[in-house]
């Protein structure tokens, strides 16, 4: 008889890893224990070597579904000679940690017996089990136990506790169990009144079969929902949001509905149904009769499959039922969503005839995620519910950091050994409500993962509301700051996203929105050489004069104006954007930029695109971010082939030439769809035409495409094969978006690396 201990580390809590434990225990006859501890669970366990070796191959090989092992480590042991095999209590360790499970969409067992009328759970919209449910959104603390979670003021009742405690029951020691006798409840609230249970589901129902608009209480946050086929319900909605042309999210009761105004890939089918249930973009089908309006000018439609049970009662298929809801955030169009109850009442009122709220608590605020297909893999635009905090392991070790992120599109995130623990979505921290979701989420974060930072990594420009957070933090701890130029993180978080671990430089194609530059300029058509540690800037987009700088944003217009002065064509007043001003405002935007006032330079390429929308008279302001690029990218024929010349060397890369052709083509009575063609094929060609240049004198072949204008997918799949076919060798954004929804991940790697040096 032998004894061994045997530690497990990822994630192991929460997902049925202590029952399965026990019943391979029972199978080869072994006798020990195993319990839950703040760093993973610990096995001791006694028995014949044949038998534990058994044992252990099968613990490698066939952990529950939704476990993650990361680390297994095995010392012998002197104890021995146990009866039976027990599971016991957990228990808390102060400096240890464990990554927590994200949210899990419910699982098929759980759906089954949602729908099976002799099942005592039918038709319960909170069952849950081990292998799915809620978890990041109801956790106080850790170790993940019921008691420190926001199920804790929910008795369980006897039948409930009997499953929980059974480790043959697949909800043995489901913290969230619940069912109607002892679970949360649903009530359905319009004008003062309340109707719980099924009778409230009903008229929630009947609200969304009429038309009306309610607000729906889901995992991390509530939704705005109504039909999506109904254009009223559409336009009102999007009235009551304040009129953004942001398009909306949508939910099917299942993918064979979706596929009736969508194509689905095999790829995109996998991401629908994966145990995340992500918003996947999907390409709208030419024939599709669902209301333009719900995504304006855009290739795809967002589509996501109901998740939580209450989502599937919500969608059940039914005589006149909407086949398409829409399910947009519970917000106004910049604000937080609203996950708490009392301030869903109070912003979404106005935009609700009626609440379908449930009285079970959500801790921690989680959007949902969006992502697409892109090369058969997943490519985000959020990262957030079913993806956070799920850690993202780095090839190296790393001091504990805080990477305090961007200012638009936030996330924060934390080290610890290898792991970096990058936040959910977290939004505009210009906004007060986020500021204030965002110091909570580092606060709590920081104590699930028992992370206390020795370094704070932030973005150099002085401006950003986590900027001045970061330099506050870092000075009431008394710890050092690392200022990391916003491109630089770019990259560095593409690099730490694809797992680099060479100290040999990439070359980074930057095409960006915005971000402070080394000189002050506003950067973002950026070729960076450069790995961890540092980079030099090789090549840019000419520097073009932007009145007003970062508040000429919402008028592409003003940029398109910006281009044309530049490029000298001042005098072609027939153009789109000088339509939308007096002769007298034009000379005033003209003194502005020559007098130099308020007029940075910007070398951005996202301004380039707005640039091109707006004097092909596609978008002369903006309702929502990146608009005008998107609305550009929309009206792009993919089948044309021609390109604008390039006229580029060591000073920079000359926009002016593409400006002149496209105004050339727009006078020659082009199709919009041909320019649009052409520019994202001269933008591609751009790509590969100065990282060539970069090659030739370093022989660097491996190349990172991060910064937001990679969400675009045209330009995204011109430009790869380009690149593949010429030699070069991709790193795309496969964990977090490229956006600046991943500069904090780049933070974290440069400011560890640069300490580590
Ligand atoms: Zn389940
Ligand atoms: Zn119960
Ligand atoms: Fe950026």
């Amino acid at each position: 008889m032998n004894t061994i201990e045997v530690q497990v580390k990822g994630i192991v809590q929460g997902v049925g890893f202590r029952p399965f434990v026990y019943r391979l225990a029972k199978t080869y006859k072994l006798t020990g224990k195993v319990w839950n501890t703040s760093s993973g669970v610990e096995i001791l366990i006694s028995g014949e070597q044949q038998a534990l070796d058994g044992f252990l191959e099968e613990l490698h090989t066939t952990p529950p579904p939704l476990a993650r092992i990361d680390d297994i480590s095995i010392s012998p042991s002197s104890k021995s000679f146990f009866s039976g095999f027990e599971i016991l209590e957990s228990q808390s360790d102060p400096n240890s940690f464990m990554p927590i499970s994200p949210d899990i969409c419910i699982c098929e067992d759980c759906r089954t017996e949602l729908f099976d009328p002799n099942d005592r759970r039918y038709r319960y919209p909170f069952i849950n089990c081990t292998n799915c449910g809620p978890r990041l959104t109801i956790i106080h603390n850790i170790p993940y136990d019921r008691p420190q979670t926001t199920m804790s003021v929910f008795p369980m009742c006897e039948d409930c506790l009997e499953e929980y405690s059974d480790p043959e029951n697949r909800r043995f020691h489901a913290q969230p169990i619940a069912c109607p006798v002892c679970g949360p409840k649903i009530a359905f609230i319009s004008q003062g009144e309340s109707v719980e249970g099924e009778e409230g589901l009903a008229k929630a129902r009947r609200f969304l079969r009429e038309g009306k608009i309610i607000a729906v209480k889901g995992l991390g946050g509530y939704h705005i929902a109504c039909d999506a086929a109904n254009i009223s319900a559409v336009t009102s909605l999007i009235e009551r949001k304040h009129r953004s042309d942001k398009p909306l999210a949508l939910m099917s009761f299942n993918e064979h509905t979706i596929n009736k105004y969508c194509t689905i890939s095999a790829n995109e089918s996998l991401l629908l149904n994966s145990i995340q249930h992500p918003i996947v973009l999907l390409e709208k089908k030419a024939n599709n009769d669902l209301p333009e309006i719900l995504a304006t000018r855009q290739k795809n439609l967002g589509f996501m499959l109901p998740y939580t049970p209450l989502h599937l009662l919500l969608l059940e298929p039914g005589e006149n039922f909407p086949e398409v809801l829409v399910m947009t955030s519970g917000n106004l169009s910049e604000e937080p969503i609203a996950y708490e109850d009392s301030d869903a009442t109070l912003r979404l009122s106005p935009l609700a005839d009626g609440f379908l709220t449930h009285n079970r608590e959500i801790r921690t605020r989680a959007d949902d995620s969006v992502v697409s297909s892109v090369n058969n893999r997943t490519y985000f635009y959020r990262r957030s519910r079913g993806y956070a905090p799920d850690a993202i392991k780095l090839p190296f070790e790393l001091p504990e950091v805080i990477g305090c992120g961007a200012e638009l599109k936030n996330t924060f995130c934390l080290t610890k050994n290898n792991y970096a623990f990058v936040s959910h979505h977290i939004g505009d921290l210009e906004n007060f409500e986020t500021l204030h979701a965002y110091e909570s989420g580092i606060k709590h974060y920081q104590n699930l993962f028992r992370v206390t930072p020795e370094i704070v990594a932030i973005d150099t420009h002085p401006d950003y509301l986590s900027t001045k957070f970061g330099l506050d933090y870092a000075s009431s701890r008394d710890i050092p700051v690392r200022q990391i130029q916003h491109h630089h993180a770019h990259l560095a978080s593409c690099l730490a996203d694809n797992s680099w671990d060479s100290p040999e430089p990439v070359i980074g194609c930057i095409f960006d929105g915005t971000g402070y530059g080394e000189d002050g300029h506003i950067w973002g058509g950026e070729f960076l050489l450069g790995s961890y540690t540092g980079f030099s800037r090789e090549l840019h987009l000419r520097e073009v004069p932007l009145p007003g700088g970062d508040s000429s944003i919402r008028n592409p217009s003003k940029i398109g104006i910006a281009y044309l002065l530049d490029a000298g064509l001042l005098d072609d007043r027939d153009l789109q954007p000088f339509e939308v001003y007096t002769r007298s405002q034009i000379e005033v935007l003209q003194q502005q930029i020559t007098q130099k006032i308020n007029t940075p330079l910007t070398s951005s390429m996202g301004r380039l695109f707005d640039a091109v929308s707006s004097i092909l008279g596609i978008r002369q302001k903006v309702t929502y971010e990146a608009q005008a690029a998107i609305e550009l990218e929309y009206f792009c024929n993919p089948s044309e082939n021609g390109r604008y010349k390039i006229e580029l060397d060591t000073e920079g890369i000359d926009t002016r030439t593409i400006i002149r052709s496209i105004v050339n083509d727009f006078h020659m009575g082009k199709d919009l769809g041909v320019i649009s063609g052409r520019f994202h094929n001269t933008i591609a060609y751009l790509c590969l035409e100065a990282s060539k240049i970069i090659a030739s004198k370093t022989k660097v072949q491996n190349i990172g495409l991060s910064g937001g204008v990679w969400q675009n997918r045209t330009l995204l799949k011109k430009t790869i094969p380009l690149l593949e076919n010429n030699g070069f060798s991709v790193l795309l954004h496969n964990q977090v978006p490229a956006n600046d929804g991943g500069i904090s991940l780049g933070q974290v790697a440069v400011a560890a690396k640069q300490t580590h040096k």
